[in-house]
C-alpha cells in the first residue's frame, strides 16, 4: 500500500505554517477520533493523520520528509522511537482535553492517575406485557471487585510495594540516541513497573497481583412501563469499577421486547387484526377484543369492509417516559369461509341468485372503467 501525501493527508500546502498544521490535524482528528466517529475506517484515517501531524509538526522530520518524502527514517539508524506513535507528538489525552475545554495535563498516560471504569451493556429479553406495564427483575452481571485478601494493593498481606529499581519510581525509562540528525531523546514506559513506577515482590496469592478480583454483582433493575423493543436504560455508577480511585462505569439495559402473538406496536400504538364473517361484516355486530386491559366490547357497524380500521382510545402502550398513552388499532379482516355446510351452500346459492343482477352491474361497469384505463396508458 502505498502511503498518501502527508501534506495531502492534513488538506494543507507545502508551505503551511506550523499554526495551519495543527489546526489542521486538530480538526481532523477530532472528526476521526475513534471515541467519536464509528465509521470502520476512521481509526485506519486517525493514525494517518496523526502520522503525517508528527512528522509535519516536529521540524527536523519535516525538513528530512520534504527531502526525502516517505524513505523509511528509522532504516540505518538502529530504529529510534519504534512501538508506534509513542514519541513525541500529539496523543489521545491531548485531543480529549480539547473535546472538554482543558488544557494541560501530561502527554502521556500515567497509570496511577485515576480512571473511570469500563460502560457495561446488558441485554434484557421480556415479554410483550411485561413490556407494557413494567416489572422489577434482579440481574447479575460479571464485575470486578477489589481483592479482599490484599485490599486492592496486590501485595501479599504483610508485604508492600516497592519502588520500581528499573525506572526510580518515575515509571518512565529515557534512551539517548546520536544520529545523523541530532541526538534523539526515546521516552518510553517502564517495562518492569508497567509504568505504575512500583514493583510487587511478594504477589497476593489470591488475585496474583492485580489487586482486582472477578465478581458477579446483583442488581435490582425497574423496568419502566412502555419500554419498546430496543430501547435502553442507563444505570449510573453500576458499569465496571474505576481504577486509582477513578469513578464506576455506566451500566446501559437493552431491552429486546419479544413479538406479542396479536399485538404489533408502532409508537405507543398497537395493532391487530380481527377477523370478521361476511354476515358480521355486512349486518354488523357486536364483539369482545381482547386489549391488554381486558376484553372490550365493540361494535360492528353494518356494510363494516376488510382494512376498516377501528380504534379503541387509551388501550396502547403507556408512553415509557410518561406522557400520556397510545391507542389500539383493530383492522378489520372479513373471512371468506373455506368449509360450508350444505344449508349454508344453499342459503349463500339464494342469496348469490338474488345479488346476481346487481353484481353483473357493478361487474360490467368495473371492467368497462378498466378497459378504458388500459387503452389510455397504451396510447
Ligand atoms: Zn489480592
Ligand atoms: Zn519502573
Amino acid at each position: 500500500m502505498s502511503k498518501r501525501d502527508y501534506y495531502e493527508v492534513l488538506g494543507v500546502s507545502k508551505d503551511a505554517s506550523k499554526d495551519e498544521i495543527k489546526k489542521a490535524f486538530r480538526k481532523l482528528a477530532k472528526s476521526y477520533h475513534p471515541d467519536v466517529n464509528k465509521d470502520p475506517g476512521a481509526p485506519e484515517k486517525f493514525k494517518e493523520v496523526q502520522e503525517a501531524y508528527e512528522s509535519l509538526s516536529d521540524d527536523q522530520k519535516r525538513a528530512h520528509y520534504d527531502q526525502f518524502g516517505h524513505t523509511d527514517p528509522n532504516q540505518g539508524f538502529g530504529g529510534f522511537g519504534g512501538g508506534g506513535g509513542d514519541f513525541g507528538g500529539f496523543g489521545f489525552e491531548d485531543i480529549f482535553s480539547q473535546f472538554f475545554g482543558g488544557g494541560g495535563g501530561g502527554r502521556r498516560r500515567d497509570p496511577n492517575a485515576p480512571r473511570a471504569g469500563a460502560d457495561l451493556q446488558y441485554t434484557m429479553t421480556i415479554q410483550f406485557e411485561e413490556a407494557a406495564f413494567g416489572l422489577e427483575k434482579e440481574i447479575e452481571i460479571p464485575t470486578e471487585e477489589s481483592c479482599g485478601t490484599c485490599h486492592g494493593s496486590g501485595a501479599k498481606p504483610g508485604t508492600s510495594k516497592e519502588t520500581c529499581k528499573n525506572c526510580g519510581g518515575s515509571g518512565q525509562t529515557t534512551v539517548e540516541q546520536n544520529t545523523p540528525f541530532g541526538r534523539m531523546v526515546n521516552r518510553t514506559t517502564c517495562s518492569y513497573c508497567q509504568g505504575t513506577g512500583q514493583t510487587i515482590k511478594d504477589k497476593c496469592s489470591t488475585c496474583n497481583g492485580a489487586g482486582r478480583v472477578k465478581t458477579r454483582k446483583k442488581i435490582n433493575v425497574k423496568v419502566p412501563a412502555g419500554i419498546d423493543d430496543g430501547q435502553q436504560i442507563r444505570l449510573s455508577g453500576q458499569g465496571e469499577p474505576g481504577k486509582n480511585g477513578g469513578p464506576a462505569g455506566d451500566l446501559y439495559i437493552v431491552f429486546h421486547v419479544r413479538e406479542h402473538e396479536f399485538y404489533e406496536r408502532d409508537g405507543n400504538d398497537l395493532y391487530c387484526e380481527l377477523p370478521l364473517t361476511f354476515a358480521q361484516a355486512a349486518l354488523g355486530d357486536e364483539v369482545e377484543v381482547p386489549t391488554l386491559y381486558g376484553k372490550v366490547k365493540t361494535k360492528i357497524p353494518a356494510g363494516t369492509q376488510t382494512g376498516t380500521r377501528l380504534r379503541l382510545k387509551g388501550k396502547g402502550m403507556k408512553d415509557v417516559r410518561g406522557y400520556g398513552q397510545g391507542d389500539q388499532h383493530i383492522i378489520v379482516k372479513v373471512v371468506t369461509p373455506t368449509k360450508l355446510s350444505s344449508r349454508q351452500k344453499e342459503l349463500l346459492q339464494e342469496f348469490y341468485d338474488i345479488g346476481k343482477e346487481q353484481k353483473d352491474e357493478k361487474h360490467d361497469s368495473f371492467f368497462a372503467k378498466l378497459k378504458r384505463a388500459v387503452k389510455n396508458f397504451s396510447e
